[in-house]
């Protein structure tokens, strides 16, 4: 399709970064292009259009903030954030899922899913699934329905699809 090759064409391979042996996709390209900015928002709207009615689309620290709320506001829901630890200031939930090297945590505001909302979960890149599945794990904890998992970039090599599972819907734009 076009915009898949718009966003082929504007997403950049960056050998050995954050360290040796890892190819860092940067999608800041395609952002910085305003087809490119307008087509990403436009495929990811319409995507999670197909999964019903949502009222919250969670975007993930730091990349899936800059995706979320454009997409949130083509789909009149609300935005959360889910971000690292330590960030949020009221009450929150926490998970802690394994990395390659050590672990990580996220949060969630405890207030910020009510029980039986339609939450769409959204980030820049899924790899090894880790993230997305820890901030899905956050929402149902608070009684929300996932009603899909999306992505901009999808990692295919690295699993993350397999980790995520099949009972909840997931879709990448782009897929490596
Ligand atoms: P996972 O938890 O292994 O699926 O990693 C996904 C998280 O790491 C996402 O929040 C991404 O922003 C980040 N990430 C992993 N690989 C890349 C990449 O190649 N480009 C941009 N972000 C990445």
């Amino acid at each position: 399709e076009q915009f898949a090759s718009l966003a082929r064409d504007h997403i950049r391979a960056i050998e050995d970064w954050p360290e040796p042996g890892v190819t860092f996709r940067d999608i800041t390209p395609l952002l910085a292009d305003p087809a490119g900015l307008a087509g990403t928002v436009d495929a990811l709207a319409g995507i999670a259009a197909t999964w019903g009615p949502i009222d919250k689309v969670v975007g993930i620290e730091a990349r899936g903030f800059v995706l979320a709320p454009p997409v949130a506001m083509r789909l009149g829901a609300g935005f959360v954030p889910v971000r690292k630890a330590g960030k949020l200031p009221a009450a929150v939930e926490s998970r802690t899922y394994d990395l390659e090297y050590g672990s990580a945590t996220v949060e969630i505001h405890r207030d910020a899913i009510v029980t039986g909302e339609r939450v769409l979960v959204l980030d820049d890149v899924l790899a090894t699934g880790g993230t997305l599945s820890a901030a899905r794990d956050l929402v149902t904890g608070l009684g929300g329905r996932v009603v899909g998992q999306l992505v901009l970039v999808e990692l295919a090599p690295l699993g993350g699809r397999a980790r995520l599972g099949t009972q909840t819907p997931t879709a990448a734009l782009v897929t490596y």
